[in-house]
């Protein structure tokens, strides 16, 4: 830390992304990621024609995106925002919509970029804990007057709230934006997102880094009300309007021109996560029963930290999490089968040796 570093600042936790370690080949089950490359289509549309255009700013309206995004999902362009990963549309998020007077609340176990987020602007968030099961608890957030921000499914647990409870939620803070991150709804979690034509106060965030195999691109969405758009835009005009580039913004609607890849890929996904949850059970673990691209797991022969540090020693890179909560779990993410039967080769030796 420098000494030109304000103060407010200076206590600042920032957030941790999951390790990129370069010093081998590792079976890389630890961000999320899709283990499939994006679409043909995308991969032709990044053509050198079109970079040797980088000399020119991209449109910073991204009016093409926008209207592939609206069509696909049944919405009008002006009920979507595009940005630079859905990371992007949190922080403009929290920007606008929170503050020490306007509070905001999320679950004590959820994706660690709410907090970040929190303690950067200055919001006076709660933090709702979890139920022992690890699911969310509606009553918690019911007319709570504060920024509601739920990922649904959650991280790292992977579990689902119904549309129902989440209707319950919008329709009982009108005066709050509902911020419901679906990162991971594309691998069999339901969307909310026909909420969105009844409730102004609900904004429904999505990603491209996980069901559309762009993580590299960066590149989210966020579809809602015309007003909430127009004020995370009035964010955007503010602080970076050119925030996605050239490539991205072709790769982006490409994306969407080859849908049924994607859909097929996330099949494939849900296919290999059920396989893994059987083996998993057959190896002894318990596990969360996910709804996303990846599954939380623990087993009573060995510590989660421990588990995490024997995979790594082997080659195979999964995450851990340190809040004393979850500590015993591991997150794996779900990969090609390939990987994942070499997890579970490397982890039937790991527990042979414990
Ligand atoms: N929300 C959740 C719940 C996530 O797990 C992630 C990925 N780490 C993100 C948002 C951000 O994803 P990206 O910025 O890559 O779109």
């Amino acid at each position: 830390m420098s000494k030109f570093l304000i103060d407010k600042y200076r206590s600042l936790e920032a957030y941790t992304p999951g390790e990129q370690p370069k010093d081998m080949q590792y079976v890389k089950l630890n961000t999320n990621e899709s283990p499939f490359p994006p679409s043909c289509g995308v991969i032709e549309k990044i053509s050198s024609a079109e970079i040797s255009k980088l000399n020119l700013y991209p449109d910073p309206e991204c009016r093409e995106l926008k209207n592939k995004i609206a069509q696909l999902y049944g919405f009008e362009s002006d009920n979507v925002f595009v940005s630079n990963g859905s990371d992007e549309i949190l922080s403009f998020s929290f920007m606008a919509f929170c503050s020490e007077e306007k509070g905001a609340i999320f679950p004590n176990i959820s994706y660690g970029f709410y907090k970040v987020y929190g303690d950067l602007y200055a919001v006076d968030y709660k933090r709702a804990p979890l139920k022992e099961d690890f699911t969310i608890d509606v009553n918690d957030y019911l007319n709570v007057n504060r920024t509601v921000v739920i990922a649904n499914p959650n991280a790292p647990t992977g579990l689902s709230l119904s549309v129902n409870d989440i209707e319950k939620i919008v329709s009982s803070n009108r005066d709050s934006v509902v911020l419901i991150d679906e990162a991971y709804v594309d691998f069999g979690g339901q969307t909310c997102l026909p909420l969105v034509k009844k409730y102004d106060n609900l904004l429904v965030v999505r990603t491209y880094s996980k069901s559309r195999s762009m993580a590299g691109a960066r590149l989210g969405f966020a579809i809602g009300s015309k007003d909430l758009i127009s004020d995370l835009d009035r964010i955007k005009y503010s602080t970076n309007p050119y925030n996605i580039n050239r490539l991205t913004l072709l790769a982006g609607c490409a994306a969407i021109d080859d849908n049924d890849y994607y859909i097929n890929r996330c099949s494939q996904i849900v296919e290999i996560r059920e396989y893994s949850k059987k083996r998993l059970s057959q190896l002894g673990f318990e596990y969360l029963d996910s709804d996303s691209n990846f599954i939380f797991a623990r087993s009573d022969k060995i510590g989660g930290e421990d588990y995490y540090k024997k995979l790594k020693e082997n080659g195979v890179l999964v995450r851990h999490f340190s809040d004393e909560k979850i500590n015993d779990f591991v997150r794996i993410t779900v990969g090609t089968k390939e990987q994942m039967d070499t997890l579970f080769c490397v982890t039937e030796k790991i527990l042979k040796e414990v």
